[in-house]
């Protein structure tokens, strides 16, 4: 494990040995390290109090922001990186499943290492003492194992996030969970009930980009199942028809699976068949709902959350691949590529998500999605804000008003679309009456309407 010393870590630590104190890396990037993966942002651990810490990097002429000093934390900018310097510490009860009730500030890089939540994320080193490894992290890396530092139990009930964490690295790395630490996760996965909500919203999301995330989904919702109690619900539903190689879990876990690293489209795919066992006509709009109360509830990001639930919402909309469809389907959705090609890419993940067999109606998606991105490039009025001329044109030359106006312009980019009227603005004025004759609800509803497959 070479660092080379010019590296933000490097130069941090340097500066703070020839200040006389001690200083490590220690976390994540240690054990990315050590797994041959291209590790982030290095944490520091160092027996400096947090003061000492600012005062001998400001120093160096280094900036440093007091980013947590209540739990002895300082960030400093090293060469453009954010470096990350922690006093070494254990950490007291965490009543509230919060935060800890307190930290105690310690001198001995072994103790810091103890509160420390896995055997692999417990390893520290430095570029001239090597590796430090009290738990034998470096030993489960290489079996691939996950395994709580100390008993698994005490630790688990410690800060229950602790249980998610387990997940979430698992479905990242492939690892196996220790079974009498899975066991211990299990038993206390009850307690993620008290944890605070964000801290579980958080890791859900990164257990969902993980590589293995499906196959956590199933094996471990003992555990999935507290942090989203929807999904604990639908164990048992069975999905009634032959496409069907799974079970109602199975399937979302294989969608989240064939979905693309994307945290709006793992979340789309993972709860976009949610409220399907209290709903059938409408599972799609009642889905997108349920899946709002539950992101929401995991305080996922605003965007995230509005891009899901719309994809969510359209994912039955599904016709053949077919150019004019590609083109009612998106002036449906507001005329907004990106709406479309988020819906469609849920669509895709849905019938991979159906297991082998499938293939084919994800190719067709892959041809609509391909449609579109031609449509954008030969800069093809999508929506009606493509339009040559816009609502004030209709109202002046008219007697449309309030939403008449708007159906209008839905009738001329219908006309567009067909090839009757060119997108220009004479040519667009002229059709005004006969678009505003034309003008009724639902007309991009009722254009798709003979494209749309039965599902
Ligand atoms: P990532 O690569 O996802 O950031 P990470 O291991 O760096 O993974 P962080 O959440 O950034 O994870 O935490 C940094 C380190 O702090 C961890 O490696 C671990 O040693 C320790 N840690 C974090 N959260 C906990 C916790 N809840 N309990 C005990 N130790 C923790
Ligand atoms: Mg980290």
């Amino acid at each position: 494990m070479n660092i080379i010393p010019s590296t933000p870590a490097a130069i941090t630590l340097d500066a703070l040995e020839s200040a006389g104190w001690q200083a490590w890396i220690v976390g994540g990037w240690v054990r990315d390290s050590l797994m041959g993966r291209p590790p982030h942002d290095a944490d520091i651990a160092t027996n400096a109090p947090w003061r000492e810490t600012a005062r001998v990097l400001r120093a160096k002429g280094l900036a440093v922001h007091e980013t947590g000093t209540k739990h002895g934390t300082v960030t400093a900018i090293v060469r453009g990186d954010a470096v990350e310097i922690t006093t070494y510490r254990v950490e007291g009860p965490y009543s509230d499943s919060r935060h800890p009730d307190h930290v105690e500030f310690v001198d001995d890089i072994r103790l810091d290492l103890a509160r420390r939540d896995f055997t692999m994320n417990a390893i520290a080193f430095h570029p001239n003492r090597g590796i430090l490894d009290p738990f034998g992290g470096a030993a489960d890396i290489e079996a691939r194992t996950i395994r709580a530092v100390g008993d698994a139990h005490r630790r688990f009930a410690e800060d229950p996030l602790r249980v998610m964490r387990a997940v979430r690295f698992a479905s990242q790395m492939g690892f196996a969970i220790e079974p009498s630490t899975r066991q211990s996760a299990h038993e206390l996965a009850p307690l993620l009930e008290r944890v605070a909500k964000e801290r579980i919203g958080a890791e859900f999301t990164k257990l969902l980009l993980g590589a293995h995330a499906g196959r956590l989904i199933e094996d471990e919702l003992a555990v999935v199942g507290v942090a989203v109690p929807e999904l604990a619900a639908l164990q048992d539903f069975k999905l009634k028809s032959k496409r069907h190689a799974y079970d109602l879990l199975g399937h979302l876990a294989h969608s989240v699976d064939a979905a693309p690293i994307d945290e709006a489209q793992r979340w789309a795919a993972l709860l976009h068949d949610i409220a399907k066992p209290h709903a059938n006509h409408d599972h799609a709009q009642r889905s997108a709902q349920q899946a709002q109360d539950i992101m929401r509830r995991l305080r996922v990001k605003r965007r995230v959350v509005a891009e899901a639930c719309d994809a969510i919402a359209w994912h039955m909309t599904s016709f053949a691949p077919n150019v004019e469809a590609v083109r009612w389907f998106t002036a449906l959705l507001g005329g907004d590529a990106r709406r479309a090609r988020n819906a469609l890419t849920l669509q895709r993940s849905d019938a991979l998500g159906h297991g082998p067999g499938n293939e084919q109606r994800a190719r067709e998606v892959d041809i609509e999605l391909r449609m579109l991105d031609s449509l954008i490039s030969n800069g093809e009025a999508l929506g009606v804000g493509d339009l040559k001329i816009d609502g004030n044109d209709v109202a002046q030359r008219s007697d449309a008003r309030g939403k008449q106006i708007g159906q209008t312009l839905n009738a001329l980019l219908a006309a567009v679309v067909e090839g009757e009227v060119p997108n220009e603005r004479n040519a667009l004025l002229a059709s005004i009456p006969k678009a505003e004759s034309e003008a009724c609800e639902q007309i991009f509803q009722k254009r798709l309407e003979k494209f749309l497959t039965k599902r």
